[in-house]
């Protein structure tokens, strides 16, 4: 089962977004308040075109509505973000998979945690009944193929791997082909995070996916960014950039668990577009949760019982 948010974004609360819940308490709306709410937001990795628009919203409804006090604004403020990040197409949404198999590949920098994140969705589609395999495609480290063949085992899923420096888009041919023969209906692609140069990675990760597309149809195979939350703005740097080589279908966010930020959540729905299919909540198997916009900001934006 699926772990949900409720209590694991404790980091978040405890810092950026707890800031931004005592700015909206009981406070009189003047110019102190719209830069204090102006400034954490930025704060929080929330891109400044997005904070602008933002205050400008709500400084429309204040007006329009003839608000006073800032934490009758909350609420407004949460509808906002909600609006925001449901605007996003597919925002949340999971993989159809009606593929046999379908492939979901996995890109994203080392250690952002595209292979932790491959096991977490293998879990989840095994105990939905379906049969899973992994494609080992990050040949460039041996560590990586030992560390699939670990979760492979705990977790009872076939891995298909070839050696240390082998081409990556032949394991994802093998893989996919096993699959079909076996009459499994999902593979998941863990792949390299660097290269000898960006250049060199994004070649090999385009291969991937024309690989993926040919065994398997176009229809079948999804392209999931995993980012590391933490990251921040450098994180939405490498958004842009496999955004721009790869066609992404979307995003998980791992990490969300470690971040005392979380605003990059806002910044890369707006500036990018890209939906977040799940988010990464700690270390476990378990630890992944679908990304609901509205459970998400409610748990983002309210008090914690114990700290009320
Ligand atoms: P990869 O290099 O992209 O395959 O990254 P890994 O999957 O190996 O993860 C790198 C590190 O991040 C490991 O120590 C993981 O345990 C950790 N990690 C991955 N996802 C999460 C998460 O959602 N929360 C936390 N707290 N740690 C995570």
């Amino acid at each position: 089962m699926f772990r949900s948010i409720g209590g694991r974004i404790k980091k978040v609360k405890n810092s950026w977004s707890g800031n931004i819940l005592s700015v909206f308490k009981n406070n009189y709306i003047n110019e102190e308040f719209w830069d204090d709410l102006e400034e954490i937001l930025i704060s929080g990795d929330v891109s400044i075109e997005l904070v602008d628009e933002l205050l400008d919203i709500l400084k429309d409804h204040v007006r329009k509505k003839g608000i006073k006090n800032s934490s009758v604004l909350l609420e407004d403020f949460s509808e906002i973000l909600e609006e925001k990040l449901s605007a996003v197409k597919g925002m949340g949404e999971e993989p159809l998979l009606q593929g046999s198999p379908s492939v979901i590949i996995l890109v994203g920098v080392n250690g952002s945690g595209k292979t932790t994140s491959a096991a977490k969705l293998a879990q989840r589609y095994k105990e939905e009944g379906k049969d899973v395999y992994f494609a080992a495609a990050d040949t460039y480290r041996a560590a990586a193929i030992d560390q699939l063949q670990i979760w492979g085992k705990r977790a009872g899923i076939r891995v298909i791997a070839q050696k240390h420096g082998s081409d990556p888009a032949a394991v994802v041919f093998d893989a996919i082909n096993a699959a079909k023969a076996a009459g499994a209906d999902l593979v998941i692609v863990d792949t390299a995070g660097r290269l000898h140069s960006r250049h060199n990675l994004m070649e090999e990760l385009s291969k991937i996916h024309r690989i993926s597309i040919k065994e398997a149809g176009t229809d079948s195979v999804e392209v999931f960014l995993v980012l590391d939350a933490v990251m921040g703005q450098n994180g939405f740097r490498q958004a842009e950039a496999f955004n721009q080589i790869l066609d992404l279908s979307g995003l998980i966010l791992a990490k969300y668990d470690s971040t005392a930020k979380g605003g990059i959540i806002l910044t890369i729905a707006d500036k990018l577009k890209l939906p977040i299919r799940y988010l990464g909540l700690g270390e476990d198997v378990q630890d992944l949760t679908n990304f609901d916009p509205a459970s998400f900001i409610k748990e983002l934006l309210s008090k914690d019982q114990d700290s009320a």
